[in-house]
């Protein structure tokens, strides 16, 4: 044994994790966040947090109860109106200062994020600096909350519009961008001077709590950010949705849950923000640079492990190049390193848990069964962790489940077409309209299709369009609502218009 490898060895800890990995874990509070105060679960309950790429447990975190759930979102309602009463300026000011602390602690909450999610640390670190990104970028819409004077129409009357805090908001994300996916709400609400209870999934809780710490350090006032990790989502979350003491809930996670979310969101008359699945379709036609399409196909459908509502889930390619588009996506995909997200130069990572796996097996068979071939990939390793190698299978028949449903892991499925017309009905028939992608030389080509396409979003010769600065949001049963850009901060502001009398 090396020394090198004694000293790894000496500083293995029970999780496995090394010394270092241990010191982050240990770092974060593993208490529920409730009126600036870190305090356990009712009764001292906690539930595990599991590292996906060794199946082992690496730390327990508060499991919340509904009371503890209430006492969250008494807290927020507590806080509401001074926070309410806030400057814009001093609101930008906080998020900015929270921004900064992120940067600062990007690498400690990169390798936390790996050890509770998986994706290789490359990618946590920079998803530490998007979702921090959301803090500035808000930190200045903070500043730009407009308003009008008018006159009525018909003169007499003047028309002064105002916009107001939503009020208290239940924020719930999903595990597969822990950090991103809360700043991309706690941003805007935020700057728009709304208080809010944050439940993080029970997969990645540890991300948010860390999150907690940097929003308290950078001055967040008491109450005005809560935190309540649980595993009974339903539970917790359900009375706290029906009591309407909050104002409004913003999801991020399955058309599914956002469904359920939604009919108890009418009991009160929430406000929703829904930002749901997605089963992106990414069409290659035959003028496209291939190698450019390759490539976005490779961010569309690789970034993080393919675990993104914004995946390729449907990879169209003309009948003229799909062969030689298969050739080269298979020979990209093959090369790619699969291994926990912490070793040097890997490239994926395992799938969050036994579940996630467990789909994309079913999937792949089903579409085996149906006649696809696998080009490369396809078959699960044996071994502790929920790995699964890039695959790409190539003549997926529409029929095929993977078509229809999100696959959520690191498979990617080429099915041909001949003609514009028919790739745009086949990309169109879903009920999904998250993202899609289009790869073309012809730009009138590419704004025709781009217009056809039923998506919130297009990504037009590139695979990725997240972007703080960018309206985020799908339509049909991908979502309601956009989250980014300028409009983002107005899902969290009220209207309040006072008619005049001169
Ligand atoms: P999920 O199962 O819907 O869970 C999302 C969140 O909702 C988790 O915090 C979960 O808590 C919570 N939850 C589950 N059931 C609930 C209930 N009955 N009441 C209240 N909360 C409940 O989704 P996921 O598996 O975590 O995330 C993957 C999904 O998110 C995919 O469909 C993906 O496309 C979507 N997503 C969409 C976007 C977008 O911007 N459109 C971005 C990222 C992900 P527990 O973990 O405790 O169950």
């Amino acid at each position: 044994m090396s020394t090198d490898t004694q000293a790894t060895a000496q500083t293995q800890t029970q999780g496995g994790l090394s010394g270092r990995e241990q010191q982050v874990v240990d770092q974060v509070e593993k208490r529920l966040l409730v009126g600036g105060r870190w305090v356990d679960a009712e009764g001292g309950a906690t539930f595990e947090v599991d590292d996906p790429a060794t199946g082992q447990v690496i730390a327990s975190v508060a499991d919340a109860t509904p009371a503890d759930g209430r006492r969250a979102l008494d807290a927020a309602v507590a806080a509401q109106a001074d926070f309410a009463r806030t400057t814009p300026r001093e609101r930008a000011d906080l998020l900015l200062r929270a921004h900064e602390l992120l940067m600062e602690r990007q690498d400690d909450l990169a390798l936390l994020m790996t050890l509770e999610m998986g994706k290789p640390l490359a990618e946590a670190k920079g998803e530490i600096a998007y979702a921090a990104e959301f803090f500035r970028h808000f930190s200045g819409e903070a500043l730009r909350i407009d308003g009008g004077y008018q006159t009525a129409p018909a003169g007499g009357a003047r028309f002064l519009v105002t916009k107001q805090p939503v009020g208290p908001c239940l924020l719930i994300t999903p595990w597969n961008f822990p950090m991103a996916m809360g700043t991309r709400k706690i941003g805007p609400a935020l700057a728009a001077g709304c208080t809010s209870v944050v439940k993080p999934a029970h997969q990645t809780p540890l991300s948010m709590l860390a999150l907690g710490q940097v929003l308290q350090d950078a001055g967040v006032p008491d109450g005005v950010v809560n935190i309540v990790t649980c595993r009974d989502a339903g539970g917790v979350m359900e009375p706290l949705i029906r009591s309407g003491d909050a104002r409004k809930l913003s999801f991020t996670g399955s058309t599914k849950v956002g469904k359920v979310l939604l009919e108890q969101c009418a009991d009160k008359v929430l406000r929703t923000s829904m930002e749901l699945g997605g089963n992106a379709p990414f069409i290659v036609f035959d003028d496209a640079d291939l190698d450019e399409a390759v490539a976005g196909a490779m961010q569309a459908k690789m970034r993080n492990m393919g675990e993104a509502c914004t995946a390729a889930n449907r990879i169209y390619v003309h009948d003229n190049v799909i062969q030689q588009f298969g050739e080269k996506l298979s020979a990209a995909l093959a090369q790619l390193e699969v291994g926990r997200g912490t070793d040097d130069g890997v490239q994926v990572g395992p799938l969050v848990d036994e579940a996630g796996r467990r789909k994309v097996i079913d999937l792949l068979a089903d579409a085996t069964g149906r006649g696809a071939t696998v080009l490369t990939g396809g078959e699960a390793p044996d071994g502790p962790g929920w790995f699964f190698p890039p695959t790409v299978l190539t003549g997926v028949p529409g029929e095929a489940r993977m078509a229809h449903e999100e696959i959520f892991g690191p498979v990617a499925p080429l099915t041909p077409f001949s003609s514009e017309d028919e790739v745009i009905a086949a990309a169109n028939d879903t009920p999904y309209g998250l993202v899609a992608y289009v790869f073309t030389n012809d730009l009138r080509r590419g704004l025709r299709v781009a217009e056809a396409l039923e998506s919130g979003m297009v990504g037009l010769n590139q695979g990725v369009v997240s972007n703080p600065a960018a309206p985020f949001g799908g339509i049909k049963e991908s979502g309601l609502g956009r989250e980014g850009g300028s409009v983002g901060i107005e899902e969290f502001l009220e209207i309040k218009y006072v008619g005049i009398a001169m």
